[in-house]
């Protein structure tokens, strides 16, 4: 029999500690390895030549895709994705072009708590596929004294970007709570303001576009790490915050303007309901935010407040809604699990009277299923579960909800 040679290097097999063999031809594991280091070399030389790989998204496509996993809130969808789209654009922009030097779409976004504003800054940095990281502000109100740095928020991009430096330079951070570093007083001579109004300084250039030395494993606790330079120039800030109160702002303005807000129009009650929806820079100037900050803001879009009909379809329609989630983990114990209309509604109606918006449907929908989830698994009987109101109700009724009502 004829002997087996690597047909790259002419190796004979009992040289060789692996000897990989294809229709007409062999290979030993010391190509193998060559082989594997060239194909490297050349990725990495591809990357270095040529534009960070990016897939721009139009729009449209953006909207689609958020379609799949946020109920409603359509206009703020549009204003985030043109302002992603732009934003990115701006990043392929060629430096030599010409005069028009595109300026940078940081965007703040007004809502009530839970109705979708982290949601929407992580669904969108998922299909961007850029590396994606969530601040708190009210963390950073104690900066320089017992809190996190603001430079700490790079911190957690750069984790996020496996400490690709390249990569997290064109991320997206989003600032939660913004609204809680909002000034106290309009007055600014009153007392220093270091807790809110510090935090806004420090915050101005980091939005607009700096180099920040980052300390790579965050904070105090490892004083003698090396620094990583970020360039967060075109890096995408996100702000979002409820702004309590802000609605009496915006309806007193409206009130005062004779073009607006006209308590005897047919729509405004409605109107009323959402005043949020004519939110202005100016109004959150009149909430605390100091105007250099809001400058850096430019892109501003609020939230819808959810209503039933919103909850419902949040619970079942979302490509991962809650309702498909479990009835996934109960088909992987070969149970079939279906909700009822009934049973939705009163899901919905539990999260309205407790206000807990949509975040609280997911406690809601565990103290329902938590005592099937127990047994099923144990008894191989049970083929399928439907949850119907009376379920829901008996289940709800003995869980720890119903103390948080007579608390
Ligand atoms: P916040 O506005 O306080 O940042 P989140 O974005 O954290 O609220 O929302 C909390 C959770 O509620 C999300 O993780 C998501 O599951 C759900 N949710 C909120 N709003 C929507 C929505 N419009 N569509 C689908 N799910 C939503």
């Amino acid at each position: 029999m004829a002997q087996i040679t690597c047909s790259f290097c002419g190796r004979n097999k009992k040289d060789v500690d692996l000897m990989v063999s294809g229709i007409s031809a062999h290979i030993c594991n010391f190509c193998i390895e060559q082989a594997h280091e060239i194909v490297g070399e050349d990725k990495k030389n591809k990357k270095s030549t040529t534009a960070p790989a990016f897939k721009l998204k139009k729009p449209k496509e953006l909207t689609q895709y958020l379609d799949q996993y946020v109920i409603g809130q359509e206009d703020a969808k549009k204003v985030l994705t043109v302002a992603v789209y732009n934003h990115y654009k701006r990043l392929q922009q060629k430096e030599e072009a010409d005069e028009i030097k595109i300026e940078k779409s940081n965007i703040i976004m007004v809502g009530d708590t839970g109705t979708g504003k982290t949601y929407l800054a992580k669904t969108l940095a998922k299909v961007l596929e850029v590396p994606f990281c969530i601040a708190d502000a009210t963390v950073l109100t104690e900066a320089g004294y017992v809190g996190e740095d603001v430079e700490s928020i790079l911190t957690r991009l750069l984790q996020a970007a496996d400490y690709k430096v390249e990569e997290a330079e064109r991320g997206i951070v989003y600032i939660d709570e913004v609204d809680k570093i909002a000034r106290k007083s309009d007055n600014p001579s009153i007392t220093r303001d270091v807790s809110g109004e510090g935090v806004q300084q420090a915050l101005l250039k980091l939005l607009e576009g700096t180099v920040v030395n980052v300390p790579p494993q965050g904070g105090r606790k490892h004083p003698d790490q090396k620094m990583i330079a970020v360039n967060t120039e075109n890096i995408l800030f996100i702000c979002g915050g409820a702004f309590d109160g802000i609605a009496r702002h915006i309806g007193k303005r409206m009130n005062t303007q004779p073009m607006g807000f006209n308590s005897a129009s047919t729509n405004a009650a409605a109107n009323r309901e959402n005043l949020l929806q004519y939110v202005t820079a100016q109004d959150l100037k009149a909430f605390g935010l100091i105007p250099e900050l809001i400058g850096r803001l430019p892109v501003l879009t609020h939230l819808d407040p959810l209503h039933r009909s919103t909850l419902k379809r949040i619970l079942t329609e979302p490509k991962n809604a809650l309702v498909k989630q479990y009835a996934k983990l109960m088909s992987m114990e070969g149970v079939t699990l279906t909700f009822d209309e009934g049973a939705l509604d009163f899901i919905v109606d539990k999260a309205v009277e407790y206000n807990l918006g949509a975040r609280g449907l997911r406690s809601i929908c565990e103290a329902i299923v938590t005592d099937a989830m127990y047994e099923i698994p144990s008894d191989q009987s049970i083929t399928a579960l439907h949850i119907d109101e009376d379920y829901a109700r008996s289940k709800f009724d003995t869980s720890k909800f119903k103390q948080l009502q007579v608390a």
